[in-house]
């Protein structure tokens, strides 16, 4: 024999119930069971209408009337209209019944146990009545038969146990005295020993299908869904899940236990010790394979199977010094619970016994915590015990496989996914199978967790890295097509998985979840909302996605002040502003630090040299004990662009003009001309080198006049410049008579450093530099004499985007 069970969303509708019928019609076994549950959503639709009732609401009438019209529409599309008129009169009449039910339930103004049971049972009653006789109508051998009459249990309405004595003894006599080939039952209902319907459970109906195949020792049980099998986890919240072709009886059971609803968690108890193989199938996609339980499976050399979840869950933790070394504390506190009918889901205990704590359901807990104080009233007035700790709107997190106690560090590796992504974890289990690695965590921080966890065990090191890019002009536009460009690449060939989930300009922002298509950025940003900086983070700290970045392309100090906040949540950040490392020290030190303890990189690799990699050399040479004896380093494109331009047969002011008009400074020349933006680049480079230093610290040797540097507008700047043309062409006439050339020249030697202009002679380092190029010499106690040399083009949006690049790869192998 075989059993199948159909689900909610497998009979929803006559399209489905249509599909059902195929399946159903395509079997040649000579004896076949098809369990059907309620009509998708039905057995909320029922329970919440006999609330409605119960609160003497007028408006539970709605929805009978819903109920009723979706019994009454599926017979008339179901079936035509000569063989409806004894299938509509049955289920009137049931409907009737249900509509006295719940007028009685209107008029008293209660609800028991024993008549919810009563009528949420009208879901999977008349749904298998209405399937049995359109299968018959389609030409099927098939009858309908209550389940009521087979599966016996005792009176814990909502929950029944099953009296598997009876039940087998009813099954087998019935499926032995029938002589048609396809018998269709309801799933979920039951009858107790005095004859009052009872159901098993939320989900129930695959339990029922699983008592009906171990009474009558099915060669498989089929469950019919609308997923193609058991997945690595919910593949309605992670969308790379992937179904698992086989897994053992076990690692279901954790699995469903631990939230994956596919399937009932008892569901597998009855067939386990029969060794009746369980199928997973679509309804949808019958031809799929799904997945197949059974006792023994190889586990594709998995070790991790699946990750599951079950939400609504509160932690109770009982702690106090009077429960030391006192036998008999856990003993009360689990006996009074178990008093209660409250089912724990999960235990741990602190070594030190000074501390129980369980997980619960939410539904529970507050008659839980009512009941253990009770019991504990004695030892909590007496400050023995304090009276319980109730957290709730937690979530039960768990890695599931056979396969995991032969094996170290998963936990290790489970724990610091969580933690680098910021998931903080309030009480883990561990069971003594080492089958399952479970810990509780916030509601909110679900998603995330699950997704991060399934990359780290199932997605071949597949990283993913959201972007979260403020500021899209020159560098921000053509960082944004780096990515794009090497999308495909980044995927392949270093398994991550780049997305710009949200983009800004100073005028509008735009979100998309799924990742924002580069090649429209331009269009989404146009028809994004106002842009607003707190909304910003806001949005991107409730997005809440893992391995999040925030990459800063603008000038701006408000910008920079808004790093702290991003790193406290553990976004990382990577910026071209230099303005947040070259400020105070102090706040320099508290973003790096802030990454440290969040687990955040903070990366600003662009700050000195553009893209060229002087920052991440200078880490590295620190890392590996090296010390900075000294840097020398040109760090101006604009500059250098001026003194390898300036001469005597030209004017400094036209010089500078042009150097403006091209774009090689600042919109503020003297930003540039007065050595500013060089010394807040050799201040990044002794900090980072592990010095303390501000940048009042360095000395400003400047060359230009100080009636040049106080001049507030650019005209009365460059009228400066004319007045002092002399004193220009007298720099560099000193200079080229002693064969050299002027270089703006940064220094950091002894603790100290300073900034200013240098005459450069034939033959050095400097001499030679071209254009916006820039140069670092590094002298450090591993290169005393030959410095460490880092030189090549230090600015352009090019440059500058691709060490933007640069650092979020670093974060993509952090
Ligand atoms: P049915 O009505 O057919 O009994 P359920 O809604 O009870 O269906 O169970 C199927 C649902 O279980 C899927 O739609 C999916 O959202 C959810 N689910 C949770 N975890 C898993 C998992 N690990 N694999 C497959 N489905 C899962
Ligand atoms: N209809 C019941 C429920 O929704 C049982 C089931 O579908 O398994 O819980
Ligand atoms: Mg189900």
């Amino acid at each position: 024999m075989k059993v199948l069970k159909f689900g909610g969303t497998s009979v929803a509708n006559p399209e489905n119930i249509n599909k059902v019928k195929s399946i159903v019609a395509s079997l040649n076994d000579p004896k076949v069971a098809v369990v059907v549950s309620a009509f998708g959503g039905l057995t909320d639709l029922l329970l919440q209408t006999s609330q409605l009732a119960s609160k003497q609401d007028q408006s539970y009438k709605k929805g009978l009337e819903e109920i009723e019209a979706r019994h009454l529409s599926a017979i008339k599309e179901l079936l035509p209209v000569q063989s409806q008129s004894s299938v509509l009169s049955q289920v009137k009449s049931d409907l009737n019944v249900l509509e006295t039910l719940l007028e009685g339930c209107y008029l008293i103004g209660e609800l028991t146990p024993k008549l919810s049971d009563k009528i949420v049972s009208y879901g999977e009653l008349l749904s298998s009545f209405i399937i049995s006789e359109f299968f018959r109508f389609q030409g099927l051998d098939a009858q309908f038969k209550d389940s009521r009459e087979l599966i016996i249990t005792d009176e814990q309405y909502g929950k029944a146990n099953v009296d598997f004595d009876k039940t087998n003894a009813k099954c087998q006599a019935y499926f032995s005295s029938i002589n048609h080939r396809i018998t269709v039952l309801p799933g979920f209902v039951s009858s107790s020993r005095m004859g009052n319907s009872t159901t098993l459970g939320r989900g129930g109906s695959d339990y029922t299908a699983a008592i009906i195949a171990a009474a009558q020792q099915a060669e498989i049980l089929e469950i019919w869904t609308d997923v193609s099998g058991m997945y690595t986890a919910n593949p309605r919240l992670v969308k790379q899940a992937k179904c698992v072709s086989h897994i053992s009886y076990e690692e279901a059971m954790e699995l469903s236990h631990f939230g994956a609803k596919v399937l009932y968690p008892p569901t597998i108890q009855p067939v386990l010790s029969k060794e009746i193989p369980i199928a997973i199938k679509n309804t949808f996609d019958p031809e799929n394979p799904g997945t197949l339980i059974t006792k023994n499976h190889n586990g594709n050399g998995k070790t991790v199977r699946g990750i599951s979840h079950v939400g609504n869950i509160s932690l109770l933790s009982l702690e106090g010094p009077g429960m030391v070394g006192i036998p008999g504390i856990s003993k009360r506190f689990f006996e009074t619970l178990s008093l209660k009918n409250i089912s724990i889901v999960l235990i741990t205990q602190a070594s030190s016994e000074h501390s129980i704590c369980v997980g619960i359901a939410d539904d529970d807990a507050d008659a839980a915590a009512y009941a253990v104080n009770e019991t504990f009233a004695y030892e909590i007035s007496s400050k023995k015990i304090k009276p319980i700790l109730v957290e709730k709107d937690l979530t039960i997190i768990a890695l599931v496989g056979d396969n995991m106690k032969s094996h170290q560090g998963l936990s290790g590796k489970m724990f610091s996914t969580l933690g680098k992504n910021n998931v903080n974890i309030r009480a883990i289990a561990q069971g003594a199978s080492e089958r399952n690695i479970s810990a509780v965590i916030k509601k909110d921080d679900v998603k995330k967790a699950l997704n991060s966890l399934h990359e780290t065990f199932f997605e071949e090191n597949t990283k993913q890295l959201n972007l979260f890019v403020m500021g899209v002009g020159n560098v921000g536009a053509k960082f944004l097509d780096q990515i794009r460009q090497q999308k495909k690449y980044l995927k392949d060939e270093l398994k991550l998985n780049v997305r710009v989930v949200g983009i800004s300009n100073s005028r509008t922002m735009a979100f998309d979840e799924n990742g924002i298509a580069l090649k429209d950025w331009e269009s989404v940003l146009a028809e994004g909302q106002p842009a607003d900086r707190n909304a910003f983070f806001n949005q991107v700290k409730s997005l809440n996605f893992r391995n999040s970045v925030f990459v800063d392309n603008t000038a701006s100090s408000d910008v920079a002040k808004s790093y702290a906040d991003y790193l406290r949540n553990s976004i990382s950040v990577v910026t071209c502003n230099k303005i947040a490392c070259s400020s105070d020290y102090d706040f320099y030190k508290e973003l790096k630090q802030l990454a440290k303890q969040y687990n955040a990189p903070f990366l600003f690799e662009t700050n000195v040299g553009a893209g060229l990699p002087i920052i991440d050399t200078l880490k590295h040479l620190i890392a590996s004990g090296d010390k900075v004896r000294k840097i020398q380093a040109v760090l101006s494109g604009s500059l250098n662009f001026v003194f390898n331009t300036f001469n005597d047969s030209v004017t400094f002011h036209d010089v500078v003009k042009q150097a403006q008009e091209q774009g090689y400074t600042e919109p503020d020349p003297t930003i540039d001309l007065s050595g500013v933006d060089v010394m807040r680049k050799i201040l990044i480079l002794a900090r980072e080198s592990g010095h303390q230093l501000n940048i009042e610290d360095i000395e400003n040797i400047s060359f230009l006049p100080k009636e040049s540097l106080e001049t507030n507008s650019n005209d009365a700047f460059f009228e400066s410049l004319k007045k002092y043309e002399s004193d220009f062409q007298k720099l560099y006439k000193d200079a080229a008579d002693a064969d050299s050339k002027l270089k703006y020249v940064a220094q950091f030697e002894d603790g100290k450093a300073k900034v200013g202009l240098q005459k450069i002679p034939r033959g050095h380092d400097f001499y030679n530099l071209e254009g916006s190029d820039n140069i670092v010499l590094f002298f450090t106690e591993r290169y005393p004499n030959q410095p460490l040399i880092i030189k090549g083009a230090g600015a352009g949006a090019d440059v500058t985007a691709s060490g933007i690049f640069a650092d979020i790869i670093r974060i993509g192998n952090f």
